[in-house]
């Protein structure tokens, strides 16, 4: 009681002499003011939602095991995935990745957009690296430990995407996120483990940054062929493995450059597993009855209310009852219901005209069997899916 006493002493007597320092007539130049016109917002309707996995390992990374190049891709067409990129730890080449996983004879498909990637593996920590082209990685291994100004200026003249991966924990993401096009916020099955990435990504949106956040399993191990080869690390495979979780993008052009553009957009939904329903999150801001705004999109907002809708897609549970929670500014908004018959539902609120404010869900509900991972949803649980923040007066110029 003493120390409880002295302590709110101590912060009353302050408060008491700022009375004599008034605060300046500054202005504020960051303070919110009204945008001009933002770019308008691109068809609902002209694309097609394709499934992947943004974080896997092939053999090609040291420590992963029974997981080549050529599994990897048979693997992903056999479960419906229309993109593939396989991130393995450049560290393990020297950097050399273009040599390696992107030269591998069997990194090809018919049926894949395979995108170049890699695992940026660092002293600071983890990023993917995305890109349509092949492009010189080694640059990007070798800056690795310089300033942020000169990793950054190396990354844009490389001209690729930048995920930052796991933000949280071991092998964190210790660079600056203004250099960042998207954030891991479901790394692997075990969905409780992304609390605190949860959490960056709602302080960057929150802060104005409109970061797209997307799942990776982070696979290293493959199920065995035959019980010799079977390793440590294999009974891994029937926990996480590529799909846990499932990253959807809302492409214009099934090319690679089209999947690269939805990720930037941040038309982007993330769920469980391949086959677990895919969340979508729209908005009718003019109150006409047609949705005119996509998770991803940014709009300025009238003050007026506007009608938001949860949609789940895919393979619903008839008899089940989802929770949508919905995340306003980075806090608890509301919790809406929606049943396995109906497949949607929806809220209103007025976003301020001036203000920025953000929405996003997360949806919880039963879970859909993953016969191929049959433990993996033990490690998700009641998690279904999440979307990307539908976005009012976010600065596109930031
Ligand atoms: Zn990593
Ligand atoms: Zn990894």
């Amino acid at each position: 009681m003493y120390v409880r006493r002295l302590t709110l002493s101590l912060l009353l007597a302050p408060a008491l002499v700022t009375a004599s320092y008034p605060q300046s007539s500054h202005v504020d130049p960051w303070a919110p003011t009204e945008l001009n016109n933002l770019p308008p917002v691109a068809s609902l309707t002209d694309g097609t939602w394709l499934k992947g996995d943004l974080h896997v390992h092939s053999s090609h990374s040291k420590e992963s095991s029974n997981n080549s190049v050529a599994k990897i891709i048979s693997y992903s067409e056999s479960v419906g995935m229309g993109y593939a990129c396989i991130t393995d730890h450049d560290n393990h080449v020297l950097g050399d990745v273009a040599h390696n996983t992107w030269t591998d004879p069997d990194f090809k498909s018919q049926k894949l957009i395979l995108l170049y990637c890699a695992e940026w593996t660092t002293t600071r920590g983890h990023g993917n690296t995305i890109s349509a082209v092949p492009y010189d990685h080694q640059r990007f291994y070798y800056v690795r430990d310089q300033r942020d100004v000169v990793v950054g200026a190396v990354k844009k003249e490389l001209g690729i995407h930048l995920s930052a991966n796991h933000p949280s924990g071991k092998d964190h993401f210790g660079y600056s996120y203004d250099m960042v096009d998207s954030i891991e916020v479901w790394n692997s099955s075990i969905w409780p483990k992304n609390a605190n990435a949860i959490m960056i990504w709602d302080d960057m949106l929150s802060s104005g940054r409109k970061l797209t956040g997307r799942g990776g399993s982070d696979a290293h191990h493959g199920a065995a062929p035959t019980p010799e080869q079977a390793t440590k690390n294999t009974p891994q495979a029937a926990w996480n493995y590529i799909g846990t979780p499932t990253t959807w993008i809302f492409v214009k052009d099934k090319t690679r450059q089209g999947v690269i553009d939805a990720l930037n957009s941040g038309r982007v939904s993330v769920s469980a597993n391949p086959y677990a329903p895919r969340v979508e999150f729209y908005a009718d801001t003019d109150g006409n009855g047609q949705m005119d705004m996509m998770m991803g999109d940014n709009v300025k907002a009238t003050g007026k209310p506007v009608k938001f809708s949860v949609r789940l897609t895919g393979n619903i549970a008839p008899d089940g009852v989802y929770t949508a929670h919905v995340i306003k500014n980075g806090n608890k908004y509301k919790d809406i219901q929606i049943t396995g018959k109906s497949g949607n539902a929806g809220f209103e609120d007025a976003p301020p005209q001036i203000e920025r404010t953000y929405y996003r869900v997360e949806v919880e509900g039963p879970s859909t069997p993953y016969p191929q991972v049959p433990k993996s949803t033990e490690g998700s649980g009641s998690m279904v899916g999440l979307s990307n923040p539908l976005y009012f007066n976010f600065n596109p110029n930031f």
